[in-house]
């Protein structure tokens, strides 16, 4: 009967100590995880090859693909040079 009350205690104290420690684990994935998010995530010029925040960018739909430039300077850019082709 006394071990029992022991596993048990043990048991107690395990997730006692799991509760604890998970929430800061968890919302630091969590934190991870959102500035992965589209919106904050790190693209590529095309034109000029500078890295920007793609929600900073200037889009463009260039036959149904979206684009994202750094400037709109950029943007004209390539549009030049792909109605040259
Ligand atoms: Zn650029």
């Amino acid at each position: 009967m006394k071990l029992i009350i022991y596993i048990l205690f043990v048991f107690f104290v395990y997730k006692i100590s799991k509760y604890l420690l998970t929430p800061s684990v968890s919302s630091k994935r969590k934190v991870y995880r959102n500035a992965d998010a589209a919106d904050d995530l790190m693209i590529k010029d095309p034109v000029c090859e500078v890295y920007f925040l793609k929600k900073d960018g200037i889009f463009l739909n260039f036959g149904g693909k979206e684009m994202f430039f750094c400037s709109p300077e950029c943007r004209d850019k390539f549009v030049k040079l792909n109605s040259n082709k």
